[in-house]
């Protein structure tokens, strides 16, 4: 995969406040990278940093190839924004909005399509003085789309929807990176949307970066932590405590949840199965992005 973006050890302060410190970073071409962490942890500061929107302290930032503060306007109409709540002309309706972006951007753009795929063309001649926040959130995406740069930068993009709505724009984004090779960096709170939209997540900590781990890897299969579905789920907690290597965390009426020490899955459901209980299904337990995050911070 080549490199999209370059963060070379940016430094970027605010008088005395340091909101991102020495945070060196790589996003590859067609990549969804998220930035994770806490209220003032440096998120968008540093996807202001991306985008070109604040002087850098200290540092570089490239993006594709190019040094933004000497470059910008060759790289930004290669980019899409949404950063912070997006402000539109209230007295016009979102098709006349985006023909002021497009007009902006000097090319011919898809309006109806970028419409469309947000969901509002049935909408598109209302005046954004009527929408809810949601839709405002909507034609922001739009805006962002509106030119099909190869970069997104999205600040918290789903916020202000609902489940439904925001599952739509997941695969509207997920599918841009996918069958477009579009590059998004994007930051949220929302660890679900997260799970589904990133291929790597980058966590930091008031300014600094603690980690950058792929999300498959994030979620992986924890196989000494398992449930099993079984037929008589009492007994067999009773017959596993007395081998000493298998703990059960968690008896209920048609499940346990066991967790081993220095044995297999295979070994537990071969005792199992040769005490004569009846297997239904065995699951190991899927670690979470919220676990890893917690742990993370906790290092
Ligand atoms: P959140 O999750 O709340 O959006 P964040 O991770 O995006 O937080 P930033 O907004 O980048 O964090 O802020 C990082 C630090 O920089 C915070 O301490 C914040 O108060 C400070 N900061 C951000 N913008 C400014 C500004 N324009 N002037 C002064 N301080 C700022």
């Amino acid at each position: 995969m080549s490199v999209c973006i370059e963060i070379k050890n940016l430094t970027k302060c605010y008088g005395s406040v340091v909101a991102v410190s020495g945070l060196s970073l790589e996003v590859g071409r067609g990549e969804a990278l998220c930035l994770l962490g806490a209220n003032g942890a440096g998120k968008t500061t540093t996807l202001y940093a991306i985008c070109g929107l604040v002087r850098l302290t200290a540092g570089k930032v490239l993006v594709f190839g190019k040094d933004l503060e000497k470059d910008f306007l060759n790289v930004a109409p290669r980019m899409g924004v949404l950063v912070e709540r997006p402000s539109f002309f209230d007295y016009l309706t979102a098709r006349e909005n985006l023909s002021i972006a497009a007009e902006l951007a000097q090319k011919e753009v898809p309006i109806e399509k970028a419409l469309d795929r947000v969901g509002l063309l049935s909408v598109a001649d209302k005046k954004v003085k009527t929408f809810s926040l949601g839709m405002r959130q909507r034609l922001g995406l739009a805006q962002a789309i509106l030119t099909e740069p190869e970069l997104l930068i999205l600040d918290e993009p789903l916020s202000g929807l609902d489940p439904e709505g925001g599952r739509e724009i997941l695969q509207l984004l997920r599918s841009l990176v996918d069958s477009a090779q579009v590059t998004i960096v994007f930051s949220s709170h929302m660890l679900s949307e997260v799970e589904v939209l990133a291929d790597r997540v980058a966590i930091l900590n008031r300014g600094r970066l603690l980690a950058v781990e792929r999300i498959d890897s994030v979620l992986s299969y924890d196989e000494s932590d398992v449930e099993v579905f079984l037929d008589a789920p009492q007994a067999a907690a009773k017959r596993l405590e007395s081998l000493g290597w298998a703990h059960c965390t968690e008896i209920s009426p048609r499940k346990l949840r066991v967790r081993l020490q220095n044995e297999t899955v295979h070994h537990l459901i071969t005792f199992l199965v040769g005490q004569g209980f009846v297997l239904n299904g065995v699951v190991p337990r899927r670690r979470t992005l919220e676990e890893y995050l917690l742990r993370t911070m906790t290092l």
